[in-house]
């Protein structure tokens, strides 16, 4: 119980450390990546604050160095995934009777340990168990999940300032309980602040949570689980339950007490899960909230009169940095005949820069793709757009699996604006151009809004205003994230609320107080005076 309402102050969001200009620590997380490489780690299952193993090792390889065993796990069964399960409905009659202040006090010692002493730690385990350049995994595993952590707590404390109007002779309060029973998170590979925050968000609401890492991010994951037990997380407020998503699926999210659902992921995997969720509908106690932010296919649309610079920068990075494994990526380019050539050898000597290679080399850009079912499936795309007559690879198309998972930048140009890899989400490092005839930009805007099923990210690049604001309300429903004269990946917590539409999920802008509403409960109170 609360005898105050403290006032937070608004966080600053987490400055991102250059490790090529700072020797020390560059030395630090050098030294990191090698502690993590003397050994696999053993990562338990923890249930109820304990540390919990089954059997039948599985391991989590390094995907750049595809023979070598980062770390390992004894998955969760059927038995683990009912004790998680019974652990956290125990521990949230405690949890939610804590004041705000104790339960944010929590998450906010955690983001300044992630920000301060575990920060190389949790980058060594990003680069080397999901092959992310220490660039890419910097703005991910520390500042973005501190800055998840801080504004969550920051703008939690404001949501229970939101109270309704008083009138003579009564108040009224809107109580923001947690939800009735738990919270199940299940979370993906690609960025590790996501594995975090899904369920960690739920939790600084007073709900407890079951979290299914994904394995390919076990370790930068558990890391983060410890972080949690350090900061004084009391046993069973999250359950850390890596496992097959089947035996979850039968045994915690039919579970009559299942609350809600806080998942990011593939949009095949949500909707299984949805299905599953929808056939037990009569079976639960309350309806599960269910909160998916799932796949997409960013586009960028340019006209005439684009800056060509910022144009080919823009494609550039958001096409291929972290070998196109954002959801946010840009996957599919629509620019005007008259514009490419011009665009084409910018963009052509930028690709010439990029350096593909290990993580550990420092001056990488692009590395491995997360695992050999994710490189057969990206080339699959590669070779299809090889064997196809109204397509054409212009750049890259070149991949090798011998010592990880490479594949190298590819640029495809079609003449089909419907081609499979100007709809389908590709999740890898290939990029597909389509060339529009000058005066058929309305047309061709109209085609970019049907084209695909996802309506994540786009990005517009005009010098016109009267054509931004055609292309804005033409695409206004195909992108939740939509960038003018930007890139469309990188987006800021509290600057660029994420999370869109359509196909690519129920657009509930992790990182605000729109996605914490969803995990309370509100009750009003009315007290008349008498
Ligand atoms: P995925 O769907 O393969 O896996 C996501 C999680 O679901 C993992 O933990 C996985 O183990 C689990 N899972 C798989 N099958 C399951 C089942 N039957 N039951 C229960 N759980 C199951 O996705 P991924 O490869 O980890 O991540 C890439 C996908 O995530 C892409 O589609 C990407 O666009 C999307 N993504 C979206 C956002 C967003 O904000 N919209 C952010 C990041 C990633």
């Amino acid at each position: 119980m609360s005898f105050a309402h403290t006032v937070i102050e608004q966080p600053r969001h987490e400055e991102i450390r250059n490790y090529q200009l700072n020797p020390d620590a560059s030395a630090n997380l050098k030294k990191a990546i090698a502690d993590l490489k003397t050994f696999p780690t053993e990562v338990p299952l923890v249930i109820d604050g304990k540390d919990r193993w089954t059997t039948g090792w599985q391991p989590q390889m390094i995907p750049h160095e595809k023979e070598k065993i980062l770390a390992q796990y004894t998955p969760a069964g059927p038995a683990e995934f009912r004790q998680a399960v019974k652990a956290a409905l125990t521990a949230k009659t405690e949890w939610m009777r804590f004041s705000f202040e104790a339960r944010l006090g929590v998450f906010l010692k955690a983001a300044d340990l992630i920000a301060g002493p575990y920060r190389e730690e949790i980058n060594a385990a990003t680069m080397l168990g999901q092959s992310k350049t220490w660039f890419e995994s910097e703005i991910d595993a520390a500042c973005e999940l501190a800055d998840f952590i801080r504004f969550n707590c920051y703008y939690a404390h404001l949501l229970y300032r939101e109270q309704p109007l008083a009138a003579e002779h009564e108040w009224s309060s809107l109580v923001y309980r947690p939800l009735e029973g738990f919270v199940v998170a299940i979370t993906p590979f690609n960025f590790t602040a996501i594995g975090g925050n899904l369920p960690i968000a739920p939790a600084i609401m007073g709900n407890t949570v079951i979290w299914k890492p994904s394995c390919e991010a076990l370790l930068s994951n558990f890391t983060i689980m410890n972080i949690l037990r350090e900061a004084g997380l009391p046993d069973g407020v999250i359950n850390f339950v890596p496992g097959k998503g089947q035996d979850l699926s039968e045994h915690v999210l039919t579970h009559p007490s299942l609350g809600g659902l806080h998942f990011t992921g593939s949009t095949r995997v949500f909707n299984l899960l949805w299905e599953n969720i929808g056939k037990k509908v009569a079976d639960y106690e309350a309806y599960p909230r269910l909160v998916g932010e799932t796949g997409g296919k960013g586009f960028v649309f340019a006209d005439s009169t684009a800056d060509l610079d910022l144009l080919a920068d823009s494609i550039l990075n958001a096409s291929f940095h972290y070998q196109g494994q954002k959801c946010s990526a840009c996957s599919r380019a629509y620019i005007p005949e008259s514009t490419w050539p011009d665009l084409w050898s910018r963009l052509e000597s930028r690709l010439e820069t990029l350096v593909v290679d290990t993580v550990e080399n420092f001056e990488a850009d692009l590395s491995a793709v997360i695992s050999q079912q994710a490189f057969d499936k990206i080339t699959g795309y590669i070779e299809e757009a090889r064997n196809n007559q109204t397509s054409q690879i212009i750049w890259g198309g070149e991949y090798s699996d011998e010592q990880g998972f490479f594949i190298q930048p590819t640029v495809i140009l079609t003449r089909d604006p419907t081609s499979k890899t100007m709809q389908e989400e590709i999740f890898g490092p290939v990029l597909t151009v389509y060339c529009y005839e000058d005066n058929e930009m309305a047309e061709t805007l109209a085609l970019c809004n049907q084209t695909s099923p996802y309506a994540l990210t786009g990005s517009i690049f005009s010098n016109r205003l009267a054509n931004l604001e055609l292309m804005e309300n033409t695409l206004r429903y195909a992108a939740g994230n939509m960038y003018i004269n930007d890139k469309p990946t990188g987006s800021v917590v509290a600057r660029q609320p994420f999370g869109g539409g359509r196909k690519s999920g129920t657009n509930d802008k992790s990182g605000t107080k729109l996605n914490l509403i969803r995990w309370t409960n509100p009750q009003t109170v009315k007290r008349r005076f008498i």
